[in-house]
């Protein structure tokens, strides 16, 4: 069987240099940074803050498939206490008694594609709630209005990621590096050349799968049509010294912002003593990003008092269609820049024509990718599950 090589060494390039690694080929894997991981890195030092707040889903397949190869690294469940919300200007402990009918209304049915989901939401529910409800989706679209996207797009990761119980979200002890650590042991253990500090500039010989962000990949495949949409945020990690009653989660069901803090669950992200607050605020358009902070700090103003005084460690950092693919109406993912590009070229990555939630997306084109490029090498790669929805 030919090499495959894997150019990019995130979620999506260290899955497909797995996959194809377990399939029988020889694989190497370019990656142009000092270290794998990409996006799911964290950062080094005291404070170890995810690339933007970051949780793993225990009901995904991504899960599922940590868990079959031993992979899955230590976590943490979600505390019990600690949820609030803002809410018309105002924040609290409960959700406005008088939307939980509706909400439950809205519960089990299928959204539509074509439609925008405030607009679904609103003609099953009311406006009111179909706008706290759009805002909520914040957490994970990064986008300043997630009621303009498809309604298909934003329900079921909506029941997915707010509405499921008991939650699903976990938290990797340490940060997403005990992640990566645990997917690069693998990689290494599988004989997998890898290559760090290496920038790819011309396509390699193929079969080659381009694990890239989006908008490198279209560089590198010399195809401006390679592109998709997602969010703009403003993302704010702050270092406190610890004080009883800070909330654990704030969801703000106004302005589609979100405040968590991740040391609840993992006393290691932050110094003794202190908190770590990852929180994030979406950038209107025509915004800047100083404006953006500055209501992202009033939103933590409302919900964190004398935060500013406590504070001991800051990092801001602007992401700008680096956070997932988001379906217009009338898209779905199937209408993203399709894995096979041809002639033995495959694309993986957080915004390929795969289904799931963020990283899911990642991981999922990276197995499509791996198939493909087995088929294309010489290998039974068809022996690889082909992708199937979810959400
Ligand atoms: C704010 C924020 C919050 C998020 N929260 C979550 C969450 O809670 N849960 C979740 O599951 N996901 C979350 N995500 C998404 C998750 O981080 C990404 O989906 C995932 O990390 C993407 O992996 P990737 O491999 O597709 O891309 P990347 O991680 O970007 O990897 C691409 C790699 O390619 C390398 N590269 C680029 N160009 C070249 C080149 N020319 N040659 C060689 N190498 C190259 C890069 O250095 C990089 O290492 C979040 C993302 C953001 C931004």
């Amino acid at each position: 069987m030919s090499q495959i090589t894997v150019v990019g060494g995130g979620i999506a390039g260290l899955t497909a240099a797995i996959t194809c690694a377990e399939g029988g080929a020889s694989v190497a894997l370019l990656e142009a940074h000092d270290a794998l991981g990409g996006r799911a890195r964290s950062s080094e030092g005291p404070y170890k803050t995810n690339f933007g707040p970051h949780v793993l889903y225990k009901d995904g397949p991504l899960w599922g498939w940590l868990v079959e190869r031993d992979l899955l690294p230590r976590y943490a469940g979600i505390p019990l206490a600690g949820i609030k919300l803002r809410w018309q200007g105002e924040v609290r402990r409960t959700p406005p008694l008088g939307m939980l009918p509706s909400v439950l209304r809205l519960r089990g049915r299928e959204a539509p594609i074509d439609l925008d989901f405030r607009s679904w939401a609103a003609s099953h529910t009311d406006e009111r709630t179909a706008a706290a409800l759009s805002a909520a989706a914040g957490v994970y679209t990064f986008h300043h209005d997630p009621g303009e996207l498809s309604a298909a797009f934003v329900w079921p990761r909506t029941v997915r990621t707010l509405f499921s119980p008991p939650p699903a979200a976990r938290y990797v002890i340490g940060g997403w590096n005990a992640l990566v650590a645990s997917l690069e042991a693998r990689v290494r253990a599988l004989g997998v050349t890898v290559q760090l500090g290496q920038r790819v500039e011309e396509l390699p010989q193929t079969p080659v799968i381009v694990a890239t962000e989006l908008s490198q990949a279209s560089e590198l495949l010399g195809d401006d049509s390679v592109s998709w949409m997602s969010g703009h945020t403003l993302c704010l990690d702050v270092g406190l010294r610890r004080r009883r009653g800070d909330p654990f989660v704030v969801s703000d069901l106004d302005e589609a912002g979100w405040i968590e803090r991740f040391s609840a669950p993992d006393r290691t992200l932050a110094p003794k003593g202190e908190d770590l607050v990852q929180a994030q605020m979406p950038v209107r358009p025509g915004e800047s990003a100083d404006q953006a902070a500055a209501r992202l700090e009033r939103l933590m103003d409302a919900s964190m008092p004398t935060w500013r005084e406590r504070e001991t460690w800051r990092r801001r950092q602007v992401m700008d269609g680096r956070s997932g693919a988001l379906d217009a109406p009338g898209t779905s993912w199937r209408d993203r820049p399709a894995v096979d590009r041809g002639d033995g070229v495959f694309l993986a990555g957080d915004m390929v024509a795969a289904p799931g939630l963020l990283s899911e997306v990642a991981w999922a084109s990276a197995l499509e990718a791996s198939r493909l490029a087995l088929e294309k090498a010489g290998s039974a790669g068809g022996a690889q599950p082909r992708l199937r929805e979810v959400a």
